[in-house]
């Protein structure tokens, strides 16, 4: 049976039949997985474009297998949503971020720290109180918290999402809207949702910087997001001509390839080398 497994998580994953072995092999070994700390936090920061400063930064899941290698959250998040564990996954994840973001502010470097929500664990109904119980576990000012949201997340139970989010706004925890340009992104919804940030998708920045269309386009959703005071942030650069582009249309805050790829936390520099760049 062992054997049958190490087979299993070696196959080509490009193989439509070997997708479906590995994604059964995920679900079988998730639970495992969260029980035996074979998951880390990653992070990676974001740069304040007019001064280059990082003052924050996003911590990305990661999960290293014995069987499947390394495995993509992209592999295991749906997974873990269709099972139920994502609850337990993403309150590991927020007490992770919240002892990790303690440990920066205690040596002096305050990052604060953003932590990707599931959109069913803002349906759970809890996400205030587990927020709460984590920030005071680990001693963590609100101000050293955000999250990161989708917008499907806010549409399943609309005013039970909104008065989550106003809670966690309130108690200084910033919100910012995920993937803003992929599905669902509607301009109406923006002005509803309690939001203190929007993050624009990369498949939003790839072109900017070569195509004009593009950039128009992200003017707009630039000028949109300023008149409801939110702070912008770009995605998945990885061209110093995009920042460009973004830095002349205004944008509060960069995350790409460019300035830093997500880092184990031992490897986050103290002070950024682009600090100096701006
Ligand atoms: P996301 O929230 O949109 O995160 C950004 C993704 O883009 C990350 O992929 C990051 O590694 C990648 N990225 C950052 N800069 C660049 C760039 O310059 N170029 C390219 N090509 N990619 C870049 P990652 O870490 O594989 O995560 C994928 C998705 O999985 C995330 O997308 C997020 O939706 C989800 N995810 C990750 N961690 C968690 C978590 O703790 N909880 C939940 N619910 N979802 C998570
Ligand atoms: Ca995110
Ligand atoms: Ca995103
Ligand atoms: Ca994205």
């Amino acid at each position: 049976k062992h054997e049958g497994k190490s087979r299993l998580g070696r196959i080509d994953p490009s193989q439509p039949a070997s997708r479906f072995a590995r994604q059964a092999l995920i679900r079988r070994s998730l639970p495992q997985a969260l029980a035996s700390k074979a998951f880390t936090l990653h992070y990676q920061p974001l740069m304040d474009i007019p001064t280059g400063a990082c003052p924050a930064v996003e911590a990305l899941l990661r999960w290293q297998d014995p069987e499947l290698g390394a495995v993509s959250p992209s592999e295991f998040i749906h997974v873990a949503e269709h099972s139920g564990m994502i609850h337990a996954v993403g309150r590991w994840v927020i007490d992770q971020a919240c002892a990790q973001a303690r440990l920066w502010a205690d040596a002096g470097t305050p990052r604060a720290v953003s932590v990707n929500i599931s959109p069913l664990q803002l349906a759970a109904g809890n996400l205030v109180t587990v927020i709460h119980e984590s920030l005071q576990r680990h001693g963590l000012p609100a101000s050293l918290l955000n999250i990161e949201i989708t917008e499907s997340a806010a549409i399943t139970d609309l005013p039970s999402a909104m008065a989550q989010l106003r809670t966690l706004i309130s108690s200084g925890i910033g919100v910012a809207l995920d993937d803003y340009g992929t599905a669902y992104s509607s301009l109406s919804l923006l002005r509803e949702l309690p939001l203190t940030g929007l993050k624009l998708d990369k498949s939003f920045i790839d072109t900017i910087d070569t195509d004009s269309t593009s950039a128009v386009l992200v003017a707009s959703v630039m000028a949109s997001a300023r008149a409801l005071g939110l702070r912008t942030t770009a995605e998945g650069v990885e061209r110093e001509t995009q920042l460009e582009v973004l830095r002349d249309l205004g944008c509060d805050t960069a995350q790409g390839y460019l300035i830093a790829r997500p880092l184990p936390p031992a490897e986050l520099p103290d002070a950024w080398p682009a600090e100096t760049r701006a």
